[in-house]
């Protein structure tokens, strides 16, 4: 896999705001925040995002996050906390190296996740409910 600027980052060649590291993961400041607090987690181990993680990174990814999450949520005195995972660009992943968003939130902060105007039509939930059900690995 290609190095990105996050490998760098895990390798101290380039400075960062570090909050956390251990031998799996590390978590430090985004350069570019929502809002302070604003944490990125990522596993040491190269990976693109979650089509091609394994397990273990996974899970050492999930531990770091909880332990994240409540630090800067105890810090930022946030409503609420989002933790989300870009996954290729057409889900707003820049850089190739599975990461998670720890993003602050706070009660009226304007912040929209998405629109919901979607819905399904006749037999379209059974259908595809069913679909993914037979792709689980
Ligand atoms: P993505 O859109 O791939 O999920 O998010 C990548 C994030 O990495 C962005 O929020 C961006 O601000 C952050 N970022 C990009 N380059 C750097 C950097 O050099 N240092 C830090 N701390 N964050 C970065």
């Amino acid at each position: 896999m290609e190095d990105t600027i996050f490998g760098k980052i895990i390798r101290h060649e380039i400075p960062s705001h570090i909050i956390y590291e251990d031998s799996d993961t590390l978590a430090f400041l985004d350069i570019k925040p929502i809002s302070a607090g604003h944490t990125l987690v990522l596993p040491k181990k190269a990976s693109r995002n979650l089509f091609d993680i394994n397990e273990e990174s996974a899970a050492a990814l999930m531990r770091t996050i909880r332990i994240v999450t409540k630090a800067v949520k105890a810090v930022t005195n946030a409503d609420g906390i989002n933790v989300s995972i870009n996954n290729e660009s057409a889900a707003g992943q820049i850089i190739f190296h599975t990461h998670a968003h720890i993003i602050p939130r706070f009660k009226e902060d304007g912040l929209k996740n998405w629109n919901r105007d979607f819905s399904y039509k006749d037999g379209e939930a059974i259908d595809i409910a069913e679909k993914i059900r037979r792709n689980l690995l």
